[in-house]
């Protein structure tokens, strides 16, 4: 165990009062610290603390403009501590250093976009006249949980928190028992900004997230994790009438014009199916490929996955790095023998010949020539594993691409903008980038269909947390 780790092990020890869980390193299958899951007892000592918070009324009760210094005072916290978050996830997720410093940085302009939008969002006025005013005011939900995975632990721990949080709400947030370490540090550098209460976090799997779920003191659930998961916490909420937010998984296209600029294509089609080692909600799974540049496109991208450099996620020119259990790398092998079976092998990259990492969970990259009825082309692998077809004109990409139950994200690819903005008009997903990689856009995220509902950042994560409350008054005068 590092000295970082120790001190958030200890206060989680103190903490939290059930089994004791062991929190890996995955390129090694080091124990990186024991963290204790919340009992019960733990959970409901969480939600009472919230709700009396938010009953006392401090936080809501804040101007908005003052809540949003404090939202940009954390994320001023959490940059003044980045390298040490960085490090965290890196060690603890198996990404790589460079990835992880970008999470970091993610995490503090999830909170001071909030931050910064919550002071100018004022309350509407939509009637006005001799008669009568009607205002549209904004309350709070109350107490809202969080509930996130393992993927993106500090960038989706301030997501989680930082709508809520601007719109006045208490929050309660359990991070995933596989990456609990930057959550639990996240909360201990900026939970004194908050009135005592305001912010919580528990520890825990699928049963504390479902004690949260059912719970008669929590308001609404933002849930980030599994299309599987999302499903049974929406009918688990059903019964007290909770507001949910789901942000699902996906099967995401990049879809590659004739007229594409290569180079650029070609690096964002390998970093969507290679950054977070595939395990990335927006992962790019799925390319299709316009017929006339097929050939020469795939013979450019497998050389360059074969290049791809996959290794010790703390040095600095590594691309992807292990997978984040040894059972999901299995799983991941699972699909890949499906694949060799159903598809055919376009390319494959190595793992790791370094002995030190002999233990780790590593899958190598892996891209196939597939069809829409193939597995690896329908279901979401969560790894390095990329689907490829080829498709000639619009209409056919459209299809392609629509063909999923997903639809979190897209990547169009062509020289010719009128056509990229008609194709991305037409594909049914929440994110969609034209002729750009990766890069945050200030824009609402979330998905359509099987990929969840709901939006997250800015805006639009403060009004999916909110209440609106309609306030007519008769301005008759008195006979
Ligand atoms: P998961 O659904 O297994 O777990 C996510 C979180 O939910 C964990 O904290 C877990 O303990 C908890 N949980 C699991 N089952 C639950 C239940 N029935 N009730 C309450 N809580 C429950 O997901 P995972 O394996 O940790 O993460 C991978 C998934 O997350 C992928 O499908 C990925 O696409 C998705 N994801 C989506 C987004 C997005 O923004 N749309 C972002 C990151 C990850």
């Amino acid at each position: 165990m590092t000295t970082a780790i120790e001190p958030l092990a200890a206060t989680a020890a103190e903490r939290f009062h059930g089994e004791r869980r062991q929190v890996l390193d995955p390129a090694r299958a080091d124990v990186l610290a024991e963290i204790p899951d919340a009992t019960a007892a733990d959970v409901d000592a969480a939600v009472a603390a919230a709700r009396a918070a938010f009953e006392r009324g401090e936080w809501r009760g804040t101007e908005a403009y003052e809540r949003g210094t404090v939202l940009e005072r954390a994320a001023a916290r959490i940059r003044d501590h980045a390298e040490e978050l960085a490090r965290l996830d890196c060690a603890n997720v198996g990404k790589p250093i460079t990835q992880a410093r970008g999470d970091v940085e993610g995490a503090a302009l999830y909170l001071e976009s909030a931050g910064r939008v919550v002071a100018t969002l004022a309350s509407e006025i939509v009637e006005d006249t001799d008669r009568q005013l009607t205002l549209v005011l904004r309350d709070p939900v109350g107490v809202v949980a969080t509930i996130i995975p393992w993927n993106y632990p500090a960038a989706l721990a301030a997501a989680s928190i930082s709508g809520p949080l601007a719109a006045g709400n208490s929050v309660v947030m359990k991070p995933s028992p596989e990456t609990p370490l930057s959550a639990l540090r996240i909360v201990e550098l900026i939970s004194d900004f908050f009135p005592a209460g305001t912010l919580q976090l528990v520890t825990g799997g699928a049963d504390v997230g479902r004690a949260l779920v059912r719970h008669d003191g929590v308001d609404r659930i933002g849930f980030t994790g599994s299309t599987r998961a999302g499903v049974e916490i929406m009918a688990g909420a059903a019964p007290s009438f909770k507001r949910v937010g789901l942000e699902l998984g996906g099967k995401s296209p990049t879809v590659v014009f004739a007229d594409a600029p290569l180079e650029p294509a070609i690096a964002s089609a390998l970093a969507r199916i290679t950054a977070n080692q595939g395990e990335n909600c927006a992962a790019g799974s799925r390319l299709l490929v316009e017929r006339s540049i097929r050939d020469e496109f795939l013979e450019r991208l497998a050389e360059a996955a074969r290049a791809a450099v996959v290794g010790d996620p703390a040095d600095e020119d590594t691309a992807f790095g292990p997978m984040i259990t040894s059972a999901h790398r299995d799983r991941v092998l699972e699909y890949v023998a499906g694949a060799r079976r159903e598809s055919s092998l376009i390319a494959e990259g190595e793992v790791p010949g370094d002995g030190r990492l002999a233990s780790g969970f590593f899958v190598p990259v892996s891209i196939w020539e597939s069809r829409p009825d193939h597995r690896i082309w329908r279901e979401e692998v969560f790894g390095p594993v990329l689907a490829v077809a080829d498709f000639s004109g619009e209409r056919e990409a459209v299809e392609l691409a629509n063909d999923t139950r997903y639809g979190l994200m897209a990547h169009v690819w062509s020289g010719d903008g009128a056509r990229a903005v008609r194709v991305a008009r037409q594909i049914r997903a929440g994110i969609v980038r034209v002729n750009r990689g990766f890069e945050p856009a200030f824009g609402p995220w979330g998905g359509y269909k099987a990929s969840g509902f709901g939006r997250n950042f800015g805006r639009w994560g403060i009004e999916a947390n909110s209440e609106l409350k309609q306030v007519c008054l008769d301005l008759t005068p008195a006979a």
